[in-house]
């Protein structure tokens, strides 16, 4: 079966029409279904087609969070600190996002376990379909098919989206087509299989060490932030902020999505050049996760880190903003 190779070394894969010329290119043979376009229809949630689990874990959570405060413990908030900033910053920035959806650069085995655990731990689901889902943001960025546009909604882009039951994006099928190189990853078919347990794993044992305090802030107070702030990153940086570069898509640089999201906030940065590991172009724009790619580069625990910094992309070349 023919492929969409959306990572395909030296491609940006900035736009849509890059795709296609991918696909041209090496003519394969049409899909029966446009993946890109239809899988992210956008429809009206009902009682039908909502994702129940989905909704349910989000509600159980919330609740969590305002228990929360009735169990305050010092050492509960740190730890909570703690786990946000391994999630966030390891699991779905680094790993999810930059190693996994984008392929900025290569990892050691060990490192890429421990990043492949925060990234479960954050509960943003498995790391397949969490990079096919960005993967087809970044081809239909704000046109029809985008997963969360907030051309859709401003809510919607936010976090409407995941309530609806996609039941194509499950389909082994769509992501053979879109996430090929990771479907056939072992350890990414581990922690596909496994990513519920690691959570349930980790609520045990913070119960267990710490009580209801650890429990409610490192998981549900903790989760809940982190959430909120992924979220941004698809809703914020699509509405507010400056841009630096012309892309066909609404993105853009918002400093404090930035901080929070440790790097993600320089939105139209990335998506100007998706594939080149640092987020942060200017000297002011800080990327807390670049730093970290590039200590791990220092410790012989990364390498191949693309740092095709824009006047050097020979490829897909948004013009800068004057
Ligand atoms: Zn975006
Ligand atoms: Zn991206």
């Amino acid at each position: 079966m023919g492929t969409l190779l959306l990572d395909e070394p030296g491609v940006q894969i900035g736009n849509e029409s890059n795709l296609r010329s991918i696909v041209k290119d090496r003519e394969v043979k049409p899909a029966k279904r446009d993946v890109l376009r239809d899988t992210f229809k956008v429809e009206p949630i009902t009682w039908k087609n909502a994702d129940w689990p989905v909704v349910g874990w989000m509600l159980l959570m919330h609740a969590g969070c305002l228990a929360a405060p009735f169990f305050f413990s010092w050492s509960g908030l740190a730890v909570g600190f703690v786990l946000y900033w391994m999630t966030g910053c390891l699991g779905i920035t680094l790993c999810y996002h930059r190693y996994l959806a984008h392929r900025s650069f290569k990892l050691a085995k060990p490192i890429e376990f421990l990043c492949h655990v925060c990234g479960v731990f954050a509960l943003q689901g498995s790391p397949s379909i969490w990079a096919s889902t960005h993967r087809v943001h970044h081809a239909r960025s704000d046109k029809a098919g985008d997963p969360h546009s907030p051309r859709d909604g401003k809510w919607w882009s936010h976090m409407e989206w995941l309530f609806l039951d996609r039941v194509e994006r499950r389909d082994p099928e769509f992501r053979d087509r879109v996430v090929p190189d990771l479907m056939r990853d072992p350890m990414v078919k581990f922690f596909d299989k496994t990513f519920f347990l690691w959570t349930i794993a980790l609520g045990v044992a913070l119960y267990a060490i710490g009580g209801m305090s650890w429990l409610l802030w490192g998981l549900c107070v903790r989760m809940v932030f982190t959430y909120h702030v992924t979220w941004c990153v698809n809703s914020a940086t699509h509405l507010w902020g400056y841009r630096n570069y012309e892309t066909t898509d609404d993105s853009r640089n918002l400093w404090w999505v930035a901080v929070l999201a440790n790097g993600e906030g320089w939105h139209n940065n990335h998506h100007a050049y998706p594939r080149v590991a640092r987020a942060g172009h200017k000297w002011w724009e800080v990327d807390v996760t670049y730093g970290v790619i590039l200590l791990l580069k220092a410790c012989g625990l990364a390498w191949d880190v693309n740092d095709d910094l824009p006047d050097a992309t020979r490829r897909a070349t948004p013009k800068a903003v004057a």
